[in-house]
């Protein structure tokens, strides 16, 4: 294995950091990277787990034609659905899906997660959204590219810029969530989770809420992303 080694690398530690952080057990999960200039993405392969991973073991997909150029090992069955995602994104750098236990339970119930909280505000620029059911047909069909299109057709509904809205919950299966590189899809994944727990609790404890203030949430989100960020160090 001699190419694409910092990609297939980055592959590795972000699915291993998937595990570390509680949202992927078993097989539940994977993580890809794009290198845009070479029009490839590595992937995690098939039903490995994700943190027995090894740069050797991550396939390299077209992003194109979507067949391996590099790699022995056949690429996640999910993948169909990050190509999508990365064909109609060209910002978006990285690709998570996770099954992690609180937003598969908001995907389950067919529940759009509320923004109730700044938590949720520093990621997420509003609700993040719940997709419609696949049909029967695209079910029998090409099942997991059609779950690219149905995380396309929400956004697109939802009328969300992808790097502001860098998640969709698809309805009765689990998160995917995304970011400009693979390191931040990542973390909003983390994100996600720990607003889906949070908001989950939230509801229990008050029964019903409504969601926070336009005011609040645009204050959160754009002091940590854009041009008017202040969040954190300049260096
Ligand atoms: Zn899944």
């Amino acid at each position: 294995m001699t190419r694409f080694v910092d990609l297939r690398e980055r592959v590795v530690r972000a699915n291993r950091a998937l595990v570390d952080a509680g949202l992927v057990v078993l097989t539940f999960g994977n993580a890809s990277a794009a290198d845009r200039e070479a029009g490839v993405i590595a992937i995690k392969p098939s039903g490995v787990a994700c943190g027995d991973l090894r740069p050797e073991d991550v396939p390299i997909v077209d992003l194109v034609s979507g067949a391996i150029v590099d790699g022995t090992q056949r690429p996640s069955s999910d993948t169909p659905t990050h190509v999508v995602l990365y064909r109609a994104f060209p910002d978006v750098g990285g690709v998570v899906h996770t099954h992690s236990p609180f937003a598969t339970a908001w995907a389950q119930a067919c529940r759009d997660l509320p923004c109730l909280g700044t938590t949720h505000a520093d990621h997420f620029r509003g609700p993040v959204p719940v997709t419609r059911a696949l049909t029967p047909e695209e079910i029998a069909g090409e099942y997991e590219g059609q779950t690219g299109a149905v995380i396309l057709a929400t956004l697109a509904e939802r009328g969300a810029d992808p790097l502001e809205l860098p998640a969709v919950l698809v309805a009765s299966h689990g998160p995917f969530a995304w970011g400009a590189d693979v390191e931040h899809a990542v973390e909003n994944a983390v994100a996600l989770e720990a607003v889906a727990a949070s908001a989950f609790r939230a509801l229990e404890l008050a029964g019903s809420l409504d969601a926070i203030s336009d005011e609040l949430l645009s204050r959160h989100f754009d002091r940590k992303h854009g041009a008017a960020a202040y969040y954190g160090q300049s260096t």
